[in-house]
């Protein structure tokens, strides 16, 4: 079921307990602001998820509420995890789901990194 993004932020969710170290991931990156890892089901050849280390349930709420220097480092994250994984050549994908229409299913911002193949349309018609 897609999440409600406008509801509070739930602590129980399962990119949270990711960051308590309560689920094992295949973490790519790891700063100060930034966890990076391995999609679960990839859908690409490579899908990684990047995830602010703060306490934000989407795109809309880590816009309003997050500091200066976490927007920067979560920005730069994403451009250095792509560019290290040598995605720049060929291309890559950024995705992030808001809410019930695009299908967010976990309540922690994520951006998606897909590439590896060409990735056809940008929507599924
Ligand atoms: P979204 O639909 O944008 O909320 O995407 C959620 C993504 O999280 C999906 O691509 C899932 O495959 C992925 N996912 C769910 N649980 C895990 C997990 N434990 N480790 C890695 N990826 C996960």
């Amino acid at each position: 079921m897609p999440i409600d993004a406008t509801l509070p932020y739930d602590a129980s969710n399962i990119f949270a307990r990711i960051l308590r170290g309560e689920i094992p991931n295949r973490t790519v990156y790891e700063d100060e602001h930034v966890l990076a890892f391995h999609d679960i089901n990839p859908q690409a050849p490579t899908h990684v998820l990047v995830i602010p280390k703060g306490a934000y349930v989407s795109w809309d709420d880590f816009s309003v509420r997050a500091s200066e220097a976490e927007i920067a480092g979560f920005i730069r994250a994403v451009g250095k995890i792509a560019r290290e994984a040598g995605l720049v050549e060929h291309g890559y994908r950024l995705l992030a789901n808001i809410g019930q229409h695009a299908g967010q299913e976990v309540p922690h911002l994520h951006i998606h990194i897909f590439a590896g193949a060409p990735l056809g349309p940008m929507l599924a018609r």
